[in-house]
């Protein structure tokens, strides 16, 4: 299968899906919702879902009054608002100053209180008199700093990391609009579902390859945080496209050296990476840099690496992707310019001229072969001139780390099989349980 991805539109719809989704998440983030949905396969009743969409539901809990230790405690969360100190907060609760400093003294010495932050959530505890008791800043989502105040006005603070319990989740839908709304539609978090995008990223064109009937198929952690009332989405652990008759999947993977990475059943890396020299036998004429220039003659910044080859030596595509530009362009001659995805475009300079086919909005494979090496625009002989361009600027393509394209091997590739059909067999329990 040949696809790839054209990620201008993706993004910008995926933005919008932010919106429309971020706009519900203001409605519906006051409560739990208990999801019941029907699987699309085969409308087996899942009805275990309990999404807790909310991190600000705890606010619900505000001023609620609680039971602890026999007393009642007033709990009071606050979040910390533009321009608030620690110190300003406390002014609300705290009558004694010399309490006051002592706690923040002592909070200080463990959390730089200048690294608080504008929606960082802090709770009170009050006794029936009144008086602060317990105090709890949310540090991240699993991390509390406690404050105890106790009744001889002895202060102890602690930082503690909230327990955890990871559970798997699966989803599957079919696509009938994009993989991104229908996936909301299906109760899939807004959060994994950008993971998918961008794992499939480097094999999907998600405005030309993905069709009425694609069959998406997901799962995932979610992470329960005690204590805490949101959840938190994690890692997706198996995700399937399917188009058609053809499927690509792919399998989270710690790795030997211990990344985590995804790879299809056959051990192979999700990631192609971007040829650094998508040319044969050249020779490497200049390096990125500043140098002088050899025509202008004055000092300036090379932007790319320079092949030197002879007129009409082949230049291959240095990954998947479309061509943007294919035309002269100024002094960089006859020019072909390919997106690979939302980050990554490669740019071909100076080219005597170009291959059979390739013009604008023309999709190729990697290493296909795009043009042929000049010395077109400001060019002195022939080479090539490559550039890798990452978020719109040029980098250094001998410096760069690219993504692997590994391929498992052996005991790793043994590993990754046992590992893989745990993932897959857990999947399709969740999803048909
Ligand atoms: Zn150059």
């Amino acid at each position: 299968m040949t696809l790839k991805f054209r990620t201008f539109g993706m993004f910008l719809f995926l933005i919008l899906g932010y919106l429309i989704f971020y706009t519900n998440y203001e409605k519906i983030n006051i409560d739990l919702y208990e999801v019941k949905f029907d699987n699309l396969e085969n409308n087996n009743k899942i009805s275990k879902q309990i999404i807790k969409l909310s991190n600000t539901s705890l606010d619900k809990n505000k001023n609620a009054n609680i039971k602890t230790n026999n007393s009642l405690y007033k709990n009071i969360i606050i979040e910390v608002k533009k321009n608030q100190t620690f110190s300003s907060i406390l002014n609300e609760h705290i009558e004694s100053n010399k309490l006051k400093y002592e706690i923040i003294d002592k909070v200080n010495k463990i959390f730089d209180l200048r690294r608080l932050k504008v929606g960082q959530k802090i709770n009170f505890f009050k006794n029936n008199k009144n008086k602060v008791e317990k105090i709890i800043l949310y540090l991240d989502y699993e991390t509390n700093l406690n404050v105890n105040v106790n009744i001889n006005k002895s202060i102890t603070v602690d930082k503690e990391i909230l327990k955890k319990s990871i559970e798997k989740n699966s989803k599957e839908y079919v696509i009938t609009d994009s993989l991104y709304l229908d996936g909301i539609k299906n109760l899939v978090p807004s959060d994994i579902l950008i993971k998918l995008i961008r794992l499939f990223s480097f094999d999907l064109d998600f405005q030309r390859d993905i069709k009425k009937n694609t069959i998406v198929s997901v799962s995932y952690d979610e992470i329960y945080i005690e204590g805490r009332d949101n959840l938190i989405f994690g890692d997706i652990n198996y995700a399937l496209i399917e188009i058609g008759k053809n499927s690509l999947e792919y399998f989270k993977f710690k790795t030997d050296d211990e990344y985590i990475d995804y790879f299809n059943r056959e051990g192979k890396n999700v990631k192609k990476s971007i040829l650094k020299t998508p040319i044969d036998g050249a020779r490497l004429s200049s390096t990125y840099g500043m140098r002088k220039h050899p025509i202008l003659g004055y000092n300036k910044m090379h932007r790319g690496i320079d092949f030197a080859a002879p007129t009409g030596t082949p230049i291959y595509a240095g990954g998947n992707g479309v061509i943007e530009f294919a035309g002269r362009n100024g002094s960089y001659g006859n020019y072909i310019r390919i997106r690979h995805n939302n980050e990554y475009k490669t740019a071909y300079a100076h080219l005597n001229g170009f291959n059979k086919g390739i013009s604008k909005g023309v999709r190729v494979n990697q290493g296909q072969v795009i043009g042929f090496v000049g010395s077109t625009g400001r060019s002195t002989g022939p080479h090539l001139h490559y550039e890798i361009i990452y978020q719109n600027e040029q980098i250094n393509p001998l410096t760069l780390k690219l993504p692997s394209g590994k391929i498992l091997k052996g005991k790793e590739l043994e590993r990754f099989q046992k590992e893989y059909k745990i993932i897959y067999a857990s999947h399709l329990n969740t999803l048909y349980e």
